[in-house]
């Protein structure tokens, strides 16, 4: 690797840090360590790592809030790494903008793997917020042309109704991403959406009965239980 990116791993725990930051190290990434939360934004403020591994919870401030004052001047990739299973904890920290969450424990092959999608997405943010936006999504057989608003199978045709195409358009262009229930909600059916997800559910069944092979097991629309929906990145 010519330019190793930078990694800051926020941990309080030593032996959970010094895991996390051997194994970044020997994949040729070029780590920094904070323990706390004022040391993580100071670190995050003046060495600009491309990517940043949260715990949640830290001595001084909370993870969540991190995320959120991180996000008022910076889109650099976070991706949290917590104890914390709970369906709530993941939804305020996508919610707050992080770009994956990971749950304790995990392997280091996971880990890997996931960072170098939040880095990958995140110079492909970079491209296309420099350039036009692309013109269309193609995964397998699927494709999705923007300019006509419209959706094939190979080459048949997929009839979606206005707000399927609008979902699927909405999940598409933030391919890669958890998009949780509620943001889906706001910006299909705006900011005076109602919380009942059931007419986003009936909307998913039917978008899935028209694009998926086998519904109950997705390959292009996936459902991160209880938090939202993501679609898997195109080619
Ligand atoms: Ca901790």
């Amino acid at each position: 690797m010519d330019y190793a990116p930078g990694i800051l791993v926020v941990e309080d725990e030593p032996g959970i840090s010094g895991f996390i930051s051997a194994a970044l190290a020997a994949n040729g990434y070029d780590v920094e360590k904070a323990t706390n939360g004022k040391e993580a934004l100071m670190l995050i403020a003046s060495h600009c790592p491309d990517a940043v591994v949260l715990d949640l919870g830290l001595p001084d401030i909370d993870g969540q809030k991190i995320i959120a004052s991180v996000r008022e001047w910076s889109a650099v990739p976070i991706l949290v790494v917590s104890a914390r299973t709970h369906e709530r904890d993941k939804i305020t920290a996508f919610e707050q903008g992080a770009d994956d969450y990971i749950t304790k424990p995990f392997s280091t092959g996971e880990l890997l793997a996931r960072i170098k999608t939040a880095l990958r997405h995140a110079r492909t943010r970079e491209v296309t917020q420099n350039s036009a936006p692309k013109p269309r999504y193609r995964l397998r057989l699927l494709t999705i042309d923007y300019d006509k608003h419209r959706v094939f199978l190979g080459s048949d045709d997929v009839h979606l109704t206005q707000m399927e195409y609008r979902i699927v358009d909405l999940l598409s262009r933030n391919a890669g991403r958890v998009m949780t229930y509620d943001a889906i909600m706001r910006e299909i059916w705006g900011p005076n959406a109602t919380q009942d997800y059931q007419v986003l559910r009936v909307n998913m069944a039917n978008i899935r009965r028209k694009l998926e092979k086998n519904p109950a097991a997705p390959e292009y629309i996936k459902t991160e239980i209880g938090v939202g929906y993501w679609m898997a990145e195109d080619e």
